[in-house]
């Protein structure tokens, strides 16, 4: 076959697993924003049989072949999209070809266990009941990393499903500069006074902070012809079609903070999805965001260091106050936005501060890594929380659902996961500080809500490039650096200097 037809048929089918795996996320969509409680049943079965749908593709014999064939064919006559296409379904297709199916059967049981026996063990307190269920999802992972095969550290077999070319190594460098960094940056805030924030428990109407959410979006360049944003009990955003990018935020958390960063963060992974959608990538599965930290660095870019900033509340305080002036009364802007910022460390990583986020998954990141080389067994586990929670944070919960039973992510079998959400604050600052420079004017735009400024220069940079760059290649390709904690490290110090006057 010659090398064009093999690319149309390569094409052909990509867009047909894309197809697929949007009307999966449609049935999902529904399922949390408005299925009734009865139906959830039949929708798990709608869901997985697309899903198994998707995995016969991937690993049909011919579209194997296929691939095969394209390995040994040169593809310098291609165009960039087209050679991005064949590595990202050779890499897929060659790991997984690695891993038998009756391990790819077992780990699904293992994960689907485990999460039922987490929801109660969560509930009852009581580790105990949920061990034997998560050493199974362990050990499946295990045998994964075995079959997949390493060179330096079974880890990265892991951290490739969810940051692919990334190691393990290259985190741990990244991880210490910033935890010893973290660490520092906490003591010096210790010592000072805490900012008020208590006006931001007050009782705030929730069309209010609807509509303002609304507006921060439009002037953020979230367009409302292409996507929508409903109510969920947990915030995310999901692709449903090429023009069809759906994000939800909720308004029950006691902070009205939270609701409005929870529509700025999704608001950041959405407008990522719609600028990856353009006229090389539409309808290909190089039309989405290139790796899990990228992702996180879009939507954490626009939350805490645009959102959260004083320039940004330049511009949309005295929006804000007059539509609250009881409950911020005699609250001045800089009050407000110290509020905001406001560093305490806490238990739960989802409502951790920007200086302490990092640290939950750092100690997240650490212990997984023990216990897949088995330094570390399942029933040692909480205690090891416990005292890499002293050691890190300063603070040790006392109850299970504060500590080791808090996130889903283990029972889920998402081993590997959590370091992307610390690595999305490293990418994210990077990218930042290089935009701050190539724009003098950046801060001063945002001052004036001119929000289309960071987004035109995300799109060019990022956005539009979709899948057709690694991760790493497109961070050295944009910021002229490979990834250095030091750019965060240096906006957190001197953010949180000028915050609480260090
Ligand atoms: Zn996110």
């Amino acid at each position: 076959m010659k090398i064009d037809q093999m690319i149309q048929r390569l094409e052909k089918e990509d867009r047909q697993i894309v197809l697929l795996e949007q009307t999966a996320a449609l049935l999902q969509w529904d399922e949390e924003t408005g299925m009734p409680p009865a139906g959830h049943a039949s929708r798990v079965k709608q869901i997985s049989l697309i899903d198994s749908l998707v995995h016969e593709r991937r690993t049909d014999p011919e579209f194997l072949g296929l691939l095969n064939e394209l390995a040994h064919h040169d593809l310098s006559g291609l165009t960039e999209a087209q050679r991005a296409l064949v590595r990202l379904h050779t890499d897929r297709g060659t790991k997984s070809s690695k891993v038998p199916a009756d391990l790819v059967a077992r780990t699904s049981e293992a994960a689907g266990n485990a999460q039922n026996k987490w929801v109660t063990a969560r509930k009852e307190e009581d580790f105990a009941s949920f061990a034997p269920a998560l050493k199974e999802v362990l050990e499946c992972k295990k045998l994964y990393c075995q079959a997949v095969g390493y060179q330096e550290h079974p880890y990265d077999v892991l951290l490739d499903d969810y940051e692919p070319q990334m190691l393990s190594s290259e985190v741990d460098t990244q991880f210490s500069l910033l935890s010893k960094a973290l660490v520092g940056l906490l003591d010096r805030i210790r010592g000072k006074e805490q900012p008020d924030d208590s006006f931001l428990y007050k009782e705030y109407a929730k069309e209010d902070q609807d509509a303002f959410g609304r507006m921060v979006l439009e002037d953020m360049g979230f367009d409302f012809e292409r996507g929508v944003m409903e109510e969920a009990v947990h915030p995310f955003t999901t692709v449903v079609g090429a023009d069809d990018v759906r994000i939800t935020t909720r308004y029950s958390e006691p902070s009205v903070a939270s609701a409005l960063y929870s529509t700025i963060h999704e608001g950041g992974h959405a407008l990522y999805e719609l600028g990856a959608c353009n006229d090389v990538t539409r309808g290909s599965s190089l039309s989405e965001g290139v790796s899990l930290s990228v992702h996180e660095s879009q939507s954490r870019l626009w939350e805490n260091i645009i959102g959260r900033s004083e320039a940004f509340w330049d511009h949309y305080y005295p929006k804000f106050s007059s539509l609250y002036p009881s409950q911020l009364e005699g609250v001045s802007k800089r009050g407000f936005v110290r509020g905001l910022n406001k560093v305490s460390p806490s238990f739960i990583r989802v409502n951790a501060d920007e200086v302490t986020y990092s640290l939950h998954v750092i100690l997240r990141y650490e212990l997984e890594k023990l216990l897949v080389t088995d330094s570390l067994t399942v029933d040692e586990l909480p205690d090891a929380w416990r005292e890499l929670s002293g050691k890190l944070l300063g603070i040790i919960p006392e109850r299970l659902s504060d500590g080791v039973l808090q996130d889903v992510h283990w029972s889920a079998g998402l081993v590997g996961y959590f370091p992307t959400y610390a690595l999305g604050n490293l990418f994210g600052a990077q990218f930042y500080a290089t935009m701050a420079s190539a724009i003098p004017d950046l801060e001063a735009a945002i001052s004036r809500g001119e929000l289309s400024v960071p987004k035109r220069w995300l799109e060019e940079h990022i956005y539009q490039h979709g899948k057709i760059h690694p991760a790493t290649g497109l961070l050295e390709k944009v910021t002229g650096d490979p990834l250095d904690a030091s750019f965060f490290v240096d906006y957190l110090d001197a953010k949180y200097s000028r915050l609480y006057d260090l």
